[in-house]
């Protein structure tokens, strides 16, 4: 018997098939030829038998596959608000409008208006964060990993830089502190222990290669039990007093304090700053709330240093990124504006009645096999970890011809793709991060998962 596999079409014979040649006529041709190329390869790699569709029908799906975008927006009903895989933090009105406003045609990204010269990027959104959180100097790269690098390369290149073995952290996307100090030309220096480290560790190691004191913030995980870390604020007065710079990686960037709402421990910017570190820095799409992107503030030395480095230059910022980041910021200038207008804050301080108010209107939407229950939600993204906030969640219990894992992947396929939990053989929704008008395509969304 010959293999099927020898048997499949040609390219060109396929691109002459009537429906196939009218795609290619009316449409992108270099698009149809891929199409028909990769439809021919599935149907390889399916042991050699034609698509049960028919090869026209399955080139013209593929087509329509390839030719949407490939990134596009998805409903988080994991109730991880800081969801990385989700791209962290959904940008408040003000930053959407900014991004067209800014996006759409020239801006004076590098332009001094008044005098009517070359002007800096860099002054862009410094002043803000200055007038903000009352640092001295301000400096805005790509993200919080790039800031970190800049910051380790410009106070620590050619010399050492102290750790706490307790921070030797990996944060999501291989970024890995002693990578990280390796890239940035510093000699990393460990001192403690996994569990317990003390301010005589880093007086110890203090040698006249020293050049910085790190400080990571255990952003994503917590150690408990017979633990011991030096706070900021002893790292820095150790680092002034020996002539060292000491930099604070933050993670997070807290600008309000979340406490009342049951968020406590993570360290605010203003309080990163207060503990007189030389530079802290943090990302911009995490707790702030805004576009990817990497926060730097300090000592007007530190910052400096930091913007004259080589590296700022590799990991600068861009015209959006700026123009996002500035409208965020701004309304921080009034904390309740910035509850109530930075989704990622709404999400977090949201009234857990109001969040139960939009599970039952779920549940109705959705109708049958489903009920409302208490859960809990995360914080995500490297930040609070170990948190729970209390949600209500609409659980959903397909009859038994339907797995969760289908439904789970039903919901995916919906457009746009819903993601959703699944814990105990159920598939969980948390409206906590399904926006009001996104409840009503969740609901269809459901029931048709369920029907089909
Ligand atoms: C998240 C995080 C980073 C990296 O931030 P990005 O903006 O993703 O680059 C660095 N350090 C700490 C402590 C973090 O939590």
């Amino acid at each position: 018997m010959t293999d099927p596999r020898r048997r499949l079409p040609a390219v060109d014979a396929l691109l002459a098939e009537p429906e196939v040649a009218a795609l290619a006529a009316t449409g992108p041709r270099g698009l149809v030829v891929r199409a028909v190329r990769e439809t021919i390869e599935a149907a390889r790699a399916n042991g050699g038998s034609a698509p049960p569709e028919g090869w026209s029908a399955a080139i013209r799906a593929r087509v329509q596959r390839l030719a949407a975008p490939s990134l596009g927006p998805v409903i988080n009903a994991t109730g991880v608000v800081l969801h990385t895989n989700l791209g962290r933090a959904p940008l408040s009105r003000a930053a959407i409008a900014a991004l067209a406003r800014v996006g759409a045609g020239y801006a004076n990204l590098e332009y001094d208006i008044a005098r009517g010269a070359r002007g800096s990027r860099h002054a862009l959104c410094r002043d803000l964060l200055v007038e903000l959180t009352g640092a001295e100097d301000a400096l805005v790269v790509n993200n919080a990993a790039g800031a970190v690098l800049v910051a380790l390369s410009a106070l620590a290149r050619g010399g050492e830089a102290i750790v706490s073995r307790g921070e030797l952290v990996e944060i999501g996307g291989a970024f890995r502190i002693p990578d990280i100090m390796a890239r940035s030309g510093a000699t990393l220096v460990e001192v403690g222990t996994t569990n317990r480290t003390h301010l005589k560790d880093y007086e110890a190691a203090l040698t006249p290669a020293s050049k910085l004191l790190l400080k990571v913030h255990q952003s994503n995980f917590q150690v408990t039990g017979f633990t011991a870390q030096v706070p900021a604020q002893e790292i820095a007065a150790v680092g002034h007093a020996r002539g060292v710079a000491s930099v604070y990686d933050l993670g997070s960037g807290l600008l309000v304090d979340l406490a009342p709402w049951g968020l406590g421990g993570e360290p605010t910017v203003l309080q990163a700053l207060a503990s007189g570190m030389d530079a802290v820095a943090f990302s911009g799409d995490k707790l702030l709330g805004g576009p990817q992107a990497g926060i730097l503030l300090g000592t007007r030395a530190a910052i400096e240093a930091c913007r004259n480095d080589p590296l700022a230059r590799a990991v600068r910022a861009d015209k959006l990124t700026l123009a996002a980041l500035e409208a965020t910021l701004a309304l921080y200038r009034d904390p309740a504006t910035s509850l109530r207008e930075i989704p990622v804050l709404r999400m977090l301080t949201e009234d857990v009645a109001q969040i139960r108010q939009r599970a039952e209107a779920l549940h109705k939407g959705v109708g049958k096999d489903a009920d409302v229950v208490e859960g809990e939600s995360e914080v995500g993204g490297g930040s609070f970890p170990g948190a729970k906030l209390k949600t209500w969640l609409v659980r959903v219990t397909p009859e038994r011809h339907l797995t969760p894992d289908t439904l789970a992947a039903r919901l995916r396929a919906s457009d746009p793709p819903i993601v959703a939990r699944i814990a105990d053989d159920r598939v969980l929704l948390d409206p906590r991060t399904i926006f009001p008008d996104q409840v009503e395509t969740v609901a269809r969304a459901v029931r048709s998962a369920l029907d089909g």
